[in-house]
């Protein structure tokens, strides 16, 4: 599902975000591993107001592995623990546990001393549509519980996911909206399947990919089309994709728009290797 924003939902959605944070020790702020920054809402941090907070990048399995171990030092430097899993596979969860244990070491040694009972950590998982959300809370709870809807008239009492003894996680998700002011970052969501494909024209949502992957994977563009350096001429590029992939219309013509699917689902499936679209800042 992925929700055109307007304003009004906006709203609701950090209204949402906002009432539930009384109730948790943490905010797992879940984001795509190929885009730890444009795969962020731009408001979080204003939004979980100093509440202690893990980044998890997920979907690692699809991101540059070299690129996850910069991001991850990047968001330590900037004084933010993050770890990376595959939540799809379920490899990495453990990390998450142990994280969020050593950030809340001081908060729970606190409570004890002030003979408080011992209680399990209480986490929310929060992110934009389509990182993953759902697919970590399954595979938390090991069972089918996040994707049960509201029924209409009822009132769902706050369910609690209860994991390996020492955390609890509330089963309904945070959903934030994506950034799109910049229109790189528009490209890089559309390219990584995060936002609908009618937002943006797909053909410069393609380019975008090819001339990225000019930049920072030229092997790999050589490797799967046959060229590394893109010519100024991008009709030519896409002739020659067509003609190498046979993309062509029912008159033998290469067709354009079948070309643009294909330059977009090779991305998708990970046909170019693993890739990541975002650069640490002190990188880029
Ligand atoms: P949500 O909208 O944030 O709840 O996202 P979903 O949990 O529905 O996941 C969106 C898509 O990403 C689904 O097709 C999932 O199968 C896929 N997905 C989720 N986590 C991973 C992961 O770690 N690796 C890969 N490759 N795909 C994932």
């Amino acid at each position: 599902m992925t929700i055109q924003w307007f304003p009004g939902h906006m709203a609701k959605a950090r209204r949402q975000v906002t009432e539930k944070l009384k109730l948790v020790d943490i905010i797992f702020e879940l984001v795509d591993a190929r885009l730890p920054l444009s795969s962020r809402n731009p408001m979080i941090d204003e939004i979980i107001n100093h509440k202690p907070r893990l980044v998890i990048l997920n979907k690692e399995d699809m991101a540059d592995p070299h690129a996850t171990k910069e991001w991850i030092r990047y968001f330590k430097e900037q004084g933010v623990e993050a770890v990376s899993v595959n939540s799809q596979a379920g490899n990495g969860l453990d990390k998450i546990v142990k994280a969020a244990e050593s950030i809340l070491q001081e908060k729970f040694d606190r409570m004890r001393a002030r003979g408080m009972k011992p209680r399990a950590m209480r986490a929310m998982i929060v992110g934009i549509p389509n990182v993953g959300k759902s697919t970590l809370i399954n595979r938390i709870a090991k069972k089918n519980i996040a994707k049960t809807g509201n029924m209409p008239g009822v009132t769902k009492a706050q369910q609690w996911i209860k994991t390996a003894k020492q955390l609890e996680l509330l089963d309904t998700p945070g959903i934030l909206w994506p950034k799109f002011e910049d229109p790189e970052t528009g490209f890089k969501l559309a390219l990584t399947g995060a936002i609908k494909d009618s937002i943006l024209n797909l053909q410069d949502v393609a380019i975008y990919g090819l001339r990225y992957l000019e930049e920072r994977y030229p092997a790999r563009l050589e490797e799967r089309y046959g060229f590394s350096a893109l010519p100024d001429d991008m009709a030519q590029v896409f002739h020659q994709i067509g003609e190498r992939r046979g993309c062509l219309s029912s008159g033998g013509e290469v067709d354009y728009d079948k070309v643009t699917d294909v330059i977009i689902r090779d991305v998708r499936n990970s046909q170019f290797g693993r890739l990541t679209f975002d650069i640490p800042p002190e990188k880029a």
